[in-house]
């Protein structure tokens, strides 16, 4: 049995772990499924030759992705939802409240909607919970 018609050489791509709002961005910006993990982007050889939406996308919110992919001559982007999601909500081991530690390694206590809540900071510095 032969269960292979045909393969095909391997397309070059830049796989870029995106966080979801960068992914629903996307989503809505390439009227992409909103739900999926996993957006794929074909561009062209230069910004020229990319599809104009596409391009337009990508140089307002990726610029620099876009610039790697084009010098590196790849047909796709592979944008994914990183796992590790820096915006997940962790709680603070002291007064179990929502907390969050930002990208420069700042821990601060968030509030319901999401913003900082600096009375808590003030009271004491988050931890996060292992
Ligand atoms: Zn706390």
């Amino acid at each position: 049995m032969n269960y292979v018609l045909e393969t095909f050489s391997p397309a070059q791509h830049l796989p870029v772990n995106t966080t979801s709002d960068g992914m629903k961005l996307l989503a809505e910006a390439l009227n992409e499924k909103q739900d999926s993990n996993i957006i794929f982007v074909a561009i062209g050889e230069c910004e020229e030759s990319t599809d104009e939406l596409v391009c337009k996308t990508l140089k307002e919110h990726f610029q620099s992705v876009f610039t790697e992919a084009l010098d590196e001559e790849c047909e796709f982007i592979v944008f994914m939802l990183s796992d590790d999601d820096s915006e997940k909500t962790l709680y603070c081991t002291e007064c179990g409240n929502d907390m969050k530690i930002d990208e420069n390694g700042i821990s601060n206590h968030i509030d319901n909607d999401g913003s900082i809540d600096y009375e808590l900071d003030a009271d004491h510095v988050a931890i996060a919970e292992e």
